[in-house]
């Protein structure tokens, strides 16, 4: 293999990393091997004064370290040894006698950014496709190539934090303010502009960078006392967002730590040994199969293989401009930068829909996620009627109209008059069989479910609901375009609640009965943010709204019969006009809109005392075992279309705890034996709701497991 290609032009050599037959550059052991011996080469040769790094792909400079190489690894030493090797390796880089510069466009991330950290000189693009970051933290890891070290020399000890410890990427302009490059040029002139950093640092030596931070950095990071405030700051933080679940964070801090207060050689072993630490973790393992099942499931397309294009979208209607509604539209625009033709039944709905979508784009703008001149040309892509015109030429059209059967299967009619023979027809409803909405169509295999999480503009989740009678090309337009749209995409089964509702209903309506047990609001929520949940059942309950969440139930309870029944706690507070975060009254209390305590009166409505004493691992179990229950019940009845999907569902529709792997690796990892006999457990003190599924009795007998075994 030869990833590298050397030229010379007037004595600087340029290096070109290009690695044959792969979409993007990734630092695997041949690159480094290669890299060293040329750059040995390089060292010797009187005629090259200076090194440019830079790379043949379109937009990555280097997508990081070689992840498929780290799953070879397991121990502890193993993983040390690697980032040693690594850390050794960047040290030449460093120690190298003559310039070496980076000329970054592209994703400049992990060890691709540790590696333009090692050399003299950064010259990045100002181009939206450049971003530079160290994300080792979203797989468990922490920078291992010496980036614990680099990062808070160059740019200051609270930024590196704030990048190290969040995983962050930032875009070009961004990582030149901060300081992490020398230089934002546009893509044109990258290349010319490298060669001329690098003649002129051979010829007047290399920069030398003034501490940055003003006063505050001062105060706060050049003294031991300022920089304790600061680690002691990041810990707490960690830990407040964590909830001590991911050790990498904290090793991260322990890295960076050693190195300013120790120096340098003491902070590069506390690096490898901490990252020989959290490498060899379960939650690193855990993420690290995130990842990968997150990058299959972008390349697959819900239908065998090669059996259908998709066609391009590039107008797209949508029918109720109400809360989703608006969601999907602005999200459309800002996302896929398509046309979006926005349809309700009377004007003042349309314009406060076409002002709800255009509020993201200007969140966006707020948060410097796109330009003044991209948000004008977004927002003119948002148009709306109370009609149907200039619902002809849509490619899609999807409904977010009431949640009611009649007024759905009449905007199908509707649409299907207004539009061509390859328009595809797609519903947002929650609860209602695509089967029954598709029953009038005249077009049927063009109707589909493509069901959106709330907010649309921020969860990463889309799940996609052919019926029996939808076209394969149908299927992959719509997941091509929820792709465009950001969205993590399965495909799932047209049954009562499709996965993420399902598995949701039996734990919020156990949720509903610790509840009239008395078990207060707030333990509730603690139990299982503690767990690992980003907010606990109650909470959930009061955002997704109580209404919202009842109508659910009981469309489940009836699908399903009495194991999902739903708990009575929740027809007393809807008797009572509490509807959650939405009309400030839930059970929780509101403050313009910010939720603050837990409504006590709910405890007089319900006829219960808040329990003093709680069994807290009791709790936990109820509510996890319920949804696991019907995780294995769901997959056996073929909702899903593996295990995979399932886990990913979890994480991005409603934040299973992702270093548990997700559902059905968590039943995996307890062993279907053991979920078996706590469900019994379970079943034998609170009901009949918690049989265990008959395919995990199956396979506690078997010894079977979801996930093939590796
Ligand atoms: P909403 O009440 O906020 O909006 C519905 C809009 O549809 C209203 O503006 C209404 O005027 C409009 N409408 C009704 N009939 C219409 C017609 N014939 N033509 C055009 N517009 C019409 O409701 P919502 O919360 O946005 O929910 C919409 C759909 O999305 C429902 O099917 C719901 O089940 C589903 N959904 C909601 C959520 C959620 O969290 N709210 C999540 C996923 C899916």
């Amino acid at each position: 293999m030869t990833a590298l290609t050397l030229t010379a032009e007037n004595g600087i050599a340029v290096l070109t990393l290009d690695l044959p037959g792969e979409p993007v550059n990734t630092l695997g052991a041949a690159v480094k091997e290669e890299l060293e011996a040329a750059l040995s080469r390089l060292k010797e040769d009187g005629t090259v004064r200076a090194v440019v790094i830079i790379s043949g792909k379109p937009d990555t400079f280097i997508a990081g370290a070689d992840i498929h190489e780290f799953t070879r690894l397991s121990t502890m030493e193993q993983f040390e040894s690697l980032s040693r090797e690594g850390q050794e390796m960047l040290q030449r880089v460093e120690d190298f006698p003559k310039p070496v510069v980076a000329a970054i466009h592209g994703a400049c991330v992990g060890g691709g950014l540790e590696l333009a950290l090692a050399c003299h000189y950064r010259i990045c693009t100002d181009h939206p496709k450049t971003s530079l970051g160290l994300p080792e933290i979203q797989l468990g890891l922490i920078p291992g190539a010496g980036g614990c070290q680099r990062l808070p020399r160059l740019i200051g000890l609270r930024a590196a934090l704030d990048i190290i410890l969040a995983g962050k990427s930032e875009r070009g302009s961004k990582a030149y303010r901060l300081g992490i490059t020398d230089e934002l040029v546009p893509k044109s002139i990258l290349r010319r502009t490298a060669l001329q950093a690098a003649d002129r640092l051979a010829r007047e030596g290399l920069p030398h960078r003034k501490p940055r931070g003003g006063l505050m950095g001062w105060l706060l990071e050049r003294n031991p006392a300022g920089r304790r405030v600061v680690y002691a700051m990041a810990k707490k933080q960690v830990l407040a967002r964590t909830g001590g679940h991911y050790p990498a964070p904290l090793a991260a801090i322990q890295a960076v730590w050693a190195g300013t207060e120790w120096g340098g050689s003491t902070g590069y072993a506390v690096e490898h040994k901490k990252f020989g630490e959290v490498a060899a973790t379960d939650v690193s393992r855990k993420l690290i199969q995130i990842f990968f099942a997150t990058t299959a499931l972008k390349k697959d397309d819900g239908v065998p293989a090669g059996s259908a294009r998709a066609r391009p979208v590039a107008r797209l209607g949508v029918i109720g401009s109400g809360f989703m509604g608006a969601g999907i539209a602005g999200t459309a625009v800002s996302q896929a930068e398509v046309d979006v033709r926005l349809r309700d039944t009377e004007w003042p709905r349309v314009a406060s829909g076409l002002s709800a979508a255009t509020a993201i784009l200007r969140g966006r703008l707020q948060r410097r996620r796109i330009t003044r001149f991209q948000f004008e040309r977004q927002a003119a892509l948002l148009s709306g009627s109370t009609d149907y015109s200039g619902f002809g030429r849509t490619d899609l059209v999807i409904e977010a109209v009431f949640e009611d059967l009649d007024v759905k299967q009449q905007v199908l009619r509707d649409v299907e008059a207004a539009t061509g023979p390859d328009t595809i027809f797609a519903t947002n409803t929650s609860t209602i069989p695509i089967e029954q909405i598709a029953a009038p169509a005249r077009r049927p295999e063009r109707v589909i479910g493509m069901h959106f999480f709330s907010p649309v503009d921020r969860m990463p989740l889309l799940e996609v609901i052919p019926t029996a009678q939808t076209s394969a090309e149908t299927i992959v337009t719509v997941v091509h375009f929820g792709r465009k749209l950001g969205k993590n995409v399965i495909v799932v089964k047209d049954r009562p609640g499709f996965w993420v509702n399902r598995i949701l209903s039996p734990y919020l309506n156990e949720a509903g009965r610790l509840l009239g047990e008395g078990t207060p609001i707030d333990v509730l929520d603690r139990i299982m943010v503690r767990y690992g949940f980003p907010v606990g059942p109650i909470t959930l309950l009061d955002e997704v709204g109580l209404d919202v969440a009842a109508k659910a139930g009981g469309v489940l309870h009836r699908a399903y019969g009495a194991r999902l029944e739903p708990a009575a706690t929740m027809t007393k507070l809807l008797e009572d006009k509490r509807l959650g975060r939405k009309n400030g009254r839930g059970f929780y209390l509101y403050h313009k809109g910010q939720k603050t305590s837990p409504d006590e009166t709910v405890y007089d409505l319900l006829g219960v005392r808040p329990a003093k004493t709680i069994d807290h691992a009791t709790v936990e179990r109820r509510l996890i075992y319920a949804m696991l229950n019907e995780a294995a019940l769901a997959e056996a009845d073929g909702v899903l279309r593996s295990p995979r999907d399932g886990d990913l569902g979890a994480i991005f529709g409603f934040g299973f705890p992702p270093f548990l792997g997700g559902p059905f690796r968590l039943m995996d990892d307890l062993g279907a034996s053991r979920v078996v006999e706590t469900l019994n457990e379970l079943a034998g003190r609170f009901g009949e709701r918690f049989k265990p599924a008959p395919r995990l009795v199956e396979m506690a007998a078997s010894g079977g497991k979801f996930y093939p075994r590796t």
